[in-house]
């Protein structure tokens, strides 16, 4: 361990005490902007297995700002404690905030042909009032994927509050020969692409008959997914 690394250690366990002590004196809020319970927040912290993930996470913090500006934190040679350094013991309410949000759920319009939510309704609007929206339309309508660029079965679903589409691939339609199998431009089953280089598979019309579809994926569906592409998902 070199000076740097033994410093952000040494910080990090001493900023992850301080922290501890603190968070009772301040108020931690939701994505919704309610107050998470002291409950929570102290099942959270006394988990030795969160402590150490929170440890972590305050250490690699701290451990790049030294490397990038060593001269914020030296006196007479040596690294040391400066006010500023307290920023980094914040990562502990994010740490709980985003955990707490796992523990909550929305609800979300989703196709039930690949898993999109940038889905569309039909629904009843008043015409000549600026085509104010009035209701849903019930029963068996379709609505529209503007991932899948097709009509499609659309079905309110309950996820996590954090959920959210971390990219795309491209797999066997259901029910034919090719249902199972991935792609093959895909790299592997746990390469992850973004919507324009899905599409282009989709497109590459030198596999004959065969029949593919477009898989959205949410995070946490793919166990160590590699990403073949920088940027957003729906580049
Ligand atoms: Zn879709």
């Amino acid at each position: 361990m070199n000076k740097k690394e033994k410093f952000a250690k040494e910080m990090s366990n001493l900023l992850y005490q301080i922290r501890y002590e603190d968070i009772n004196n301040s108020i931690l809020l939701d994505s919704k902007n309610e107050q998470i319970s002291e409950d929570f927040i102290y099942k959270i912290i006394n988990d030795p297995k969160h402590a150490d993930i929170m440890k972590a996470r305050i250490y690699n913090s701290i451990l790049e700002a030294v490397t990038q500006c060593p001269n914020d934190f030296l006196k007479d040679g040596e690294y040391c404690y400066k006010s500023n350094i307290y920023d980094h013991a914040y990562l502990v309410d994010s740490y709980v905030q985003a955990q707490y949000e796992h523990t909550q759920t929305k609800y979300v319009y989703q196709c039930m042909h690949c898993g999109s939510d940038r889905v569309q309704v039909k629904a009843w609007v008043r015409p000549n009032q600026g085509h104010a929206y009035v209701d849903e339309v019930e029963g068996d309508e379709m609505g529209w994927c503007d991932d899948c660029n097709l009509t499609a079965e659309i079905q309110i679903a309950e996820l996590t509050r954090d959920a959210k589409v971390i990219g795309f691939q491209v797999i066997g339609e259901d029910g034919t020969a090719q249902d199972g199998e991935i792609h093959p431009d895909m790299d592997a089953s746990f390469c992850i692409y973004n919507l324009s280089q899905a599409r282009a598979m989709l497109d590459n019309d030198d596999n004959g008959n065969e029949q593919w579809r477009l898989l959205t994926l949410w995070e946490g569906d793919v166990e160590e997914p590699t990403m073949m592409f920088s940027g957003k998902p729906r580049d």
